[in-house]
């Protein structure tokens, strides 16, 4: 019987007409598909991406070096080296470095930052050219904290009531 009901299926392209059916519900509804990059999805302020260091207002480092960020990354990404500062003796950064073929953006660096000092920012389009490009070091991630505190800023400020 089955075989029966296959062949006519078959015969009357029931499959085919189907498939048209379908195509012509979805024909009128909105698209789903976006015209990347020219459009994005909303990204949340939560979203996991590039990793940035941030500065205070007056232009200090937040880091202080406790090194909780690199004990606690699951993925053995993070490299820091750290001295007393010259200046006024304060244990600060001299090696900061973060594997990004290594990291899984899980996000526990930021988490067990104290000082708000280590972020993911909603930055998702980058790209390396040489094999070298992937350790970011602390100037670099200094860089891209400068270029986007504002912001980075305004994600915390949005989720610091459930924080
Ligand atoms: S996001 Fe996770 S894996 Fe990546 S550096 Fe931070 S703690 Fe490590
Ligand atoms: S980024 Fe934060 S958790 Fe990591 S060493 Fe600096 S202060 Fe400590």
């Amino acid at each position: 019987m089955k075989r029966i009901i296959s062949y006519f299926n078959s015969l009357l392209l029931a499959e085919l007409l189907k498939g048209m059916g379908l195509t012509m519900r979805y024909l009128f509804k909105p698209k789903y598909t976006m015209r990347y990059p020219a459009e994005h999805i909303p990204k949340s302020n939560r979203f996991r991406g590039l990793h940035a260091l941030r500065r205070y207002a007056n232009g200090e480092e937040r880091c202080i070096a406790c090194k909780l960020c690199e004990a606690v990354c699951p993925a053995l990404a993070i490299t820091i080296d750290s001295a007393p500062r010259e200046s006024d003796g304060q244990r600060r950064t001299t090696r900061y470095d973060i594997d990004l073929f290594k990291c899984i953006y899980c996000g526990f660096c930021e988490e067990s930052c104290p000082v708000d000092s280590i972020v993911e920012t909603g930055i998702h389009e980058y790209h390396f050219e040489q094999r070298s490009e992937s350790v970011m070091s602390k100037q670099k991630l200094l860089a891209i904290g400068d270029r986007f505190e504002q912001q980075i800023a305004a994600d915390r400020a949005q989720d610091a009531a459930y924080r």
